[in-house]
């Protein structure tokens, strides 16, 4: 082991190690500028509720277009924002951005927004989450957050003091990939999380997978009992679809009911469903 560490040391020193350093930093560089320079933009990806076929919400996911890189996927740099201490402001531009979006759509019509568990490092969320809606009009009953186990990892106290307020607020919260982390039964018992987003490994694999299916049926049963919505994430085929609306999942989000979109063609997806609502409603 020691000999390991030795040899980093070493390497440290090689022009491999030092240009992966380099890259390192000028990444963490470039984020920074990513705001101010307009590099952000959000898209939103289609929630889509089995019992009636219609789009029930949106979650939003952060995008970062950078001229030369070409686009940066958040699973790459939303850790590093964490890390160098950018995630608080921008997710709470974000959560502005979404909330600001969402206000024109029908009044039935959701948005979810992805927050990390640093955020709420501060303590004072509920307060932006409140400015953030009162900013765009849109109503607490209309914005959900998705939330990690990872957050409630830590300073468990004053995080699920957090939540509650924001969901006085009337806000709903979510637990998104629900079954990844090390607890995630024992986090249901901690908050009552309105909605699980069952995580897209078990979607994919209960192809193939008894085991993977059954967990599904189990964690759908489980919310239903405890009163929460269950949401399939990362549904791609017909077959998953079926398998989800039977083992009971309320909803599904994934490529095969539709890609993240622009928020031009969001507005344009809720507009086309309302004029069905419509014509639905000429016709009875
Ligand atoms: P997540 O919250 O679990 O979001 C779902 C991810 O699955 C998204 O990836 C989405 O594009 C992808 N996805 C949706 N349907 C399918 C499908 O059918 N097949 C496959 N293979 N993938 C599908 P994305 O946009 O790359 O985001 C990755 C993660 O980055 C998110 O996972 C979330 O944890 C994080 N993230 C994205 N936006 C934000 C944000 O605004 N704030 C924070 N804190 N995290 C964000
Ligand atoms: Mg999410
Ligand atoms: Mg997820
Ligand atoms: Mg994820």
């Amino acid at each position: 082991h020691a000999k390991r560490e030795g040899g980093g040391v070493r390497s440290f020193f090689e022009p491999g190690m030092n240009a992966e350093v380099e890259k390192k930093r000028e990444l963490e560089i470039d984020l920074r500028r990513a705001l101010p320079l307009k590099q952000f933009h959000v898209e939103y990806q289609p929630q889509v509720r089995l019992s009636s076929g219609r789009v029930v919400g949106f979650e939003a996911l952060l995008r970062w277009r950078h001229p030369l890189r070409g686009p940066v996927s958040p699973s790459i740099f939303i850790p590093v924002a964490e890390r160098i201490g950018l995630i608080g402001t921008i997710g709470e531009w974000v959560l502005r951005t979404a909330c600001q979006s969402a206000a024109p759509w029908p009044a039935d019509i959701n948005v979810a927004v992805n927050v990390s568990p640093l955020q709420f490092r501060s303590l004072d969320l509920p307060e932006k989450v409140v400015a953030a809606l009162a900013a765009s009009g849109l109503p607490p009953s209309r914005l959900e957050l998705e939330i990690t186990e990872g957050a409630l990892l830590a300073d468990t106290a004053e995080v699920l003091q957090q939540l509650r307020r924001i969901k006085a607020e009337g806000v709903r919260i979510a637990m998104d990939d629900f079954g990844t982390g090390f607890s995630s039964l024992s986090y249901l018992r901690k908050f009552p999380f309105d909605k699980i987003k069952i995580d897209q490994s078990f979607v994919r694999s209960s192809n193939h997978d008894r085991e993977a299916q059954a967990i599904v049926r189990a964690i759908t049963a489980l919310g239903t009992s405890l009163g929460m919505t269950t949401i399939a994430e990362g549904v791609e085929t017909p077959e998953q679809l079926a398998r989800m609306r039977t083992v009971g999942c309320t909803d599904v989000q994934g490529y095969l009911t539709g890609r993240p979109l622009s928020e031009g063609e969001a507005a344009a997806l809720v507009a086309r469903i309302l004029h069905v609502a419509d014509l639905a409603g000429e016709d009875a």
